[in-house]
């Protein structure tokens, strides 16, 4: 199987036509290999324009919500990152490519593990992980100029609003269920705006300041 087909297809179907232009998004999405982030027998799936479970009852998501959300965030490449919810690993990977460094959150050990392996073997040197209640945000490599998180929070956890910089941003999804809302906080005269991007399904962001279990 030629993925690099599969992949050109997947930017050309579903991101571009839905206005993601930017060209170093764009080129992160073609050179990321998606599939070499779940089990074999999913790797022509994960191309399709769905989510897909990776096990432990998670998702990879979708390539589109995976663009949006790193469009979202305005990358230079001179950003540290931190993401809540490395899955995965996929989103750490795209995020890699166009910020300076991610930090990067799992709460589940096997899922974590994996994701570790996969990212190393890819040579990214960039890239930070640890396995923990990502609700609590990662005190020892804050303040971060970006964060991400990729489950859906029944509100801003507490901790982001410290660790997050003047100037900085943090795309998340609020809500339960069906109901919730992508949105991006920006920290100005350090408060924080908020702005509604879309509606979107994550799974939940358990821990301290998220779901309980
Ligand atoms: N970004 C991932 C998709 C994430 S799915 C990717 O690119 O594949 C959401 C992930 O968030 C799941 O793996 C889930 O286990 C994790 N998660 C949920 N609550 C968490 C928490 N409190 N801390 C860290 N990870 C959490």
């Amino acid at each position: 199987m030629d993925y690099s087909i599969l992949r050109k297809r997947m930017v050309e179907e579903q991101l571009i036509p839905r206005g993601i232009q930017n060209k170093k998004l764009l080129d992160a999405f073609y050179k990321v290999e998606r599939h070499r982030f779940v089990p074999e027998d999913l790797k022509e799936t994960v191309y399709g324009d769905f989510p897909v479970p990776i096990g432990d009852g998670q998702t990879i998501s979708q390539p589109y919500i995976v663009a949006l959300m790193t469009k979202c965030l305005d990358l230079t490449g001179e950003e540290k990152v931190l993401e809540i919810g490395t899955g995965s690993g996929y989103q750490a990977a795209i995020l890699a490519e166009l910020a300076k460094e991610v930090c990067s959150i799992e709460r589940f050990p096997g899922l974590a593990k994996r994701a570790e392996a996969i990212l190393i073997e890819l040579g990214y040197k960039n890239i930070k992980l640890k396995c923990a209640d990502g609700t609590l945000g990662w005190e020892e490599e804050a303040p971060f100029d970006r964060i991400i998180i990729t489950a859906a929070a029944p509100r801003l956890p507490l901790p982001m609003t410290e660790q997050l910089k003047e100037g900085g941003k943090i795309a998340v999804p609020l809500g339960e269920g069906f109901s919730q809302v992508l949105t991006l906080f920006q920290k100005k005269n350090n408060r924080l705006e908020s702005t509604p991007v879309c509606g979107c399904v994550f799974v939940p962001l358990i821990g301290k300041y998220g779901y309980r279990e």
